[in-house]
């Protein structure tokens, strides 16, 4: 079989050893490869090498209606003619369920273990051996109506597994429904359900309800079911992950809950599976059957099985996309929150040092760039030192806080930023101010700390807290910098406290 699998040597690899038989053809070579399911079958052990069309229609396999060679035994067995062009492979525990299905021109193969295979091949091409000249298959119809009926169902579960594999969270249900009715509606049921457990298995709600037209919905009074109330039901659908059940009157003597639960309803057949995610039982898709009874069959089996892993992979999916968009939203603000953190002084909210120190830079370009004027203030608190000994470092720093806040009052204006600057010193960066704009903000905020009448009976400025302003104000050219800047308005400040404190001194180069 290596021969063929030089493009897609995995794609190969998955066939040959799929438990059913396959006979693969490539669009380009007449040859037919079997895989080892289909040499068993056909009796070619010992073969190894590929076989023709002629040789096949000897063995009586072939139906030239649907161009395609159909054993319709189990396992079913069938010839694809093409080249692979896409695939998409999931390999789960062994099974014995297969199916396939012609969409227009193209051939699609799908394969249910309990997980899905799709293969996706191109058009069928017509061979030299052409259809019409091969002997008919003797294929009894029945079996042909069963086949088609197995493909009408598995062309739908793919669309809607498809649409389920990316479905967002709020169209979830809608695709869930949808499924629900699929599966009632060709497993011939009157009603088709999905019941979810809560995390520790001790209750289930019914979360989705499909039913036939005439039978009654029930689902709103199926929510939190409690283990006691069906003991049967919970312990075998956790340990058998399936519950099925023909006659619901010969149910065991330790079902009783379950059979009057089930005759309340008049329910006469059940057949649900289990719902895993990760393992763990989530929940279980379930048929009913009402006022008639009904042998669920091997199809019926397989596809509620296929229905329930579907919903069960959507359901995974869906939680595991919004557990992502939480966790990113978590680290999102966690990052909000440490950009701020870095940039902002706890005691006070004001901009810090390192912030300041950025801004400070970032005007003094601007200002250079575009001629504008730009001041800076530095403020610092008169004898604090006597305040804090005297009143406790509590009020110290009520005090801070109080100051801060007049001023980012008085900063407010586009671009203006306070910021605590050191201990008990703050700085205001005033772009587009000139010395005198400048001097009125210096002077707001020592009318504005004044009208705070912070009590400062160790001062001998004045009873209330005070503060020393010094101003500087430049257009920003080549020599100007952060330090420079600093240097200027501290000089100021400097100045203002030799001059008694609670005073403003400016400084300007315009
Ligand atoms: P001057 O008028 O010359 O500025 O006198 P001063 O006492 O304010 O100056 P000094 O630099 O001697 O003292 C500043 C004081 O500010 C010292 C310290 O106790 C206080 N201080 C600095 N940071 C904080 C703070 O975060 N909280 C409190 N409560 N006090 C602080
Ligand atoms: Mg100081
Ligand atoms: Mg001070």
């Amino acid at each position: 079989m290596a021969e063929n699998s030089d493009a897609y040597p995995h794609f190969w690899a998955i066939l040959e050893r799929l438990p059913l038989a396959l006979l693969y053809k490539e669009s380009a070579k007449a040859d037919i490869f079997a895989n080892e399911a289909a040499r068993n079958l056909l009796g070619l052990m010992q073969q190894h090498k590929p076989l023709s069309l002629p040789q096949l229609s000897e063995i009586r396999l072939l139906d030239p209606q649907y161009n395609r060679i159909s054993l319709l035994n189990n396992p079913l067995l069938l010839a694809l003619s093409g080249t692979l062009v896409q695939q998409q492979v999931r390999l789960g525990e062994a099974g014995n369920a297969a199916l396939f299905m012609l969409q227009s021109q193209l051939v699609k193969l799908q394969y249910s273990l309990g997980h899905t295979i799709i293969v996706t091949f191109c058009p069928l091409q017509q061979t030299s051996s052409s259809p019409e000249a091969l002997p008919a298959a003797d294929i009894p119809s029945a079996h042909i109506a069963e086949l088609e009926e197995a493909l009408a169902f598995d062309k739908l579960m793919s669309l809607i597994s498809t649409e389920l594999i990316n479905v967002r969270s709020d169209a979830l249900d809608q695709h869930v429904e949808d499924a629900l009715a699929a599966l009632g509606e060709f497993c011939h049921a009157d009603r088709s359900y999905l019941f979810q457990f809560n995390e520790d298995i001790t209750e289930m709600s019914n979360t989705h309800e499909w039913v036939r037209d005439g039978i009654t919905a029930h689902k709103d009074n199926l929510q939190h079911i409690p283990e006691h109330a069906l003991p049967y039901f919970f312990e075998k659908i956790q340990r058998d992950h399936i519950f099925a059940v023909a006659d619901v009157s010969l149910l065991p003597a330790e079902a009783s809950a379950e059979q009057q639960e089930f005759n309340n309803e008049d329910i006469r057949s059940v057949l649900c599976t289990a719902m895993l995610a990760d393992n763990k039982l989530i929940g279980f898709v379930g048929c009913d059957m009402v006022a008639r009874q009904r042998n669920w069959t091997g199809s019926d089996l397989r596809r509620i099985k296929l229905v329930g892993e579907m919903i069960a992979n959507s359901i995974q999916n869906v939680n595991y996309r919004v557990s992502l968009q939480q966790t990113q939203q978590q680290l999102l603000q966690a990052n909000q929150e440490l950009k701020k953190q870095a940039n902002q002084d706890g005691l006070t909210g004001l901009a810090n040092r390192r912030q300041f120190d950025e801004k400070l830079l970032e005007e003094i370009q601007r200002s250079a760039r575009n001629k504008l004027a730009l001041s800076l203030i530095l403020l610092d608190i008169d004898l604090f030192k006597p305040f804090n000994d005297h009143y406790g470092h509590q009020a110290g720093d009520e005090a801070l806080q109080q100051v801060a806040k007049a001023l980012s009052k008085e900063a407010r204006r586009q671009g203006e930023v306070a910021a605590r600057y050191g201990g008990e010193e703050f700085a205001l960066i005033l772009p587009g101010s000139d010395s005198d704009d400048c001097h009125e903000v210096a002077k707001r905020i020592q009318q504005h700390i004044k009208a705070l009448n912070i009590e400062h009976a160790m001062s001998n400025v004045a009873p209330y807290l005070t503060v020393s302003i010094g101003c500087y104000s430049v257009i920003a050219n080549k020599n100007t910098s952060p330090k420079q800047m600093l240097n200027q308005a501290d000089q100021a400040l400097y100045q203002a406290k030799a001059a008694g404190r609670n005073c403003i001194i400016r400084k300007s180069e315009i």
